[in-house]
């Protein structure tokens, strides 16, 4: 009987329930807390300076009169800067899949733990924001999907970054097309009016962290910190755990 991936990995779980979510070896260490093993973790690649200053993406030519990456200089972004611990690419897209798709919430901690070493290798002062607010779900989603996974990663950064967590200020009025069916032009159109505050006080005068799992065009995030700014808040950045090239 040829098994498919998943009912093959569904299988390993049950019989390592301790494995490595990426290679699956056995994590001996009892006292081990992270869901992925120490040599993944080594060989994973982090995103590195220079940054693009407003989408957070390394800047592969480097042009010290102009730090903004080729995007981000034809395009509006109403948020004032963007950070991400990875490219989406290789080993972080595979986990993003997994913590997304396929109810990986464990892997919150391993990026929790991973964006913090990351804020601290590159002087990022994630805790000098007022409030940390994972992208809302649309109602309907968040029915089908039983959690939203931006909303677990932020309470674990809460533990590295104690703010403030806003889970009801904001709702997602319009429940989209998902975004990766679209092309970039539609991105933008898609996401238009999505978000609306339902606390008028809540971002008043406040700088927001606004925290989601990846980043494609900017769009949403965008929307979001649109939304933020027309609310009164001061400043809008965005964390994610990765930023798509
Ligand atoms: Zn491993
Ligand atoms: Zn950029």
């Amino acid at each position: 009987m040829v098994m498919s991936n998943s009912l093959a990995n569904a299988v390993l779980d049950l019989v390592y329930p301790n494995n490595c979510i990426n290679c699956k070896t056995a994590i001996l260490d009892k006292d081990y807390e992270f869901s992925l093993c120490q040599d993944c973790w080594q060989s994973i690649e982090n995103n590195l300076p220079p940054f693009c200053s407003k989408c957070g993406l390394h800047l592969e030519d480097i042009d010290t009169r102009i730090d903004l990456c080729k995007d981000c200089q034809k395009r509006e972004l109403y948020f004032d800067k963007a950070f991400s611990v990875f490219a989406f690419e290789g080993m972080a897209k595979e986990l993003i899949h997994k913590f997304k798709y396929s109810n990986k919430t464990m892997l919150a901690k391993v990026f929790a733990k991973m964006i913090f070493d990351f804020a601290m290798n590159f002087n990022i002062p994630l805790d000098s924001y007022d409030i940390m607010l994972p992208v809302p779900l649309h109602s309907t989603r968040l029915r089908e999907r039983e959690y939203n996974q931006c909303e677990i990663l932020a309470r674990q950064l809460q533990k590295f970054f104690p703010l403030e967590l806003s889970t009801k200020d904001v709702k997602r009025i319009k429940n989209t097309k998902s975004q990766i069916t679209l092309d970039k032009a539609s991105r933008w159109k898609n996401v238009e009016g999505v978000f609306k505050t339902t606390n008028e006080y809540a971002f008043k005068d406040k700088s927001v962290l606004v925290v989601d799992d990846l980043m494609t065009t900017g769009s949403t995030a965008s929307e979001l910190a649109k939304t933020l700014k027309d609310s009164g808040a001061k400043t809008v950045s965005v964390l994610t755990i990765a930023k798509a090239k």
